[in-house]
């Protein structure tokens, strides 16, 4: 039973989320995962570039099937999408249906708010012992507080 989370659909019907997620991120070297989530559950691939894992995501989310989707990136933590206010001040993008959602956080490495739940299973994680104390992301299985370390831009 897939847990209730905002879908990359609904992320994407934001215009600064959308305009960031087309562009290729400068950190964009190195291999990529897509993640997506069917009535089964996560599976992912892997795939070489942020320029085919768009268009792999985006082939996706035309499928009736596909749930949601990620794009991922496990050596490079992103911060969200920024924009300047009218005083200059720079402001982080978040969406403004989640405002008061305390289960949603940006995940760095998916690129986008997801769930941070506590898991004794992860499906990313198969091969480790998860800590049941550590709320950790629905979609790539990072802990929270790795997600909270200072990110790059
Ligand atoms: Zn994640």
């Amino acid at each position: 039973m897939p847990i209730d989370q905002v879908s990359m659909r609904e992320l994407l019907e934001d215009e600064l989320f959308r305009k960031w997620m087309v562009k290729v991120p400068p950190h964009a070297l190195g291999r990529w995962r897509v993640y997506v989530l069917r009535d089964r559950g996560w599976q992912r691939g892997e795939i070489d570039s942020y320029h085919h894992a768009y268009r792999w995501m985006a082939s996706l989310l035309r499928r009736e099937d596909v749930l949601d989707v990620a794009v991922n990136n496990p050596a490079f933590p992103t911060r969200q999408p920024a924009r300047r206010t009218e005083s200059g001040a720079v402001e982080r993008w978040w969406p403004l249906s989640l405002a008061e959602d305390l289960r949603h956080r940006w995940c760095p490495y998916c690129r986008r708010p997801t769930v941070f739940a506590y898991f004794s299973r992860h499906h990313a994680l198969r091969t480790t012992t998860v800590d049941v104390n550590e709320r950790r992301c629905y979609v790539c299985g990072c802990s929270q507080s790795l997600a909270n370390k200072k990110r790059r831009k």
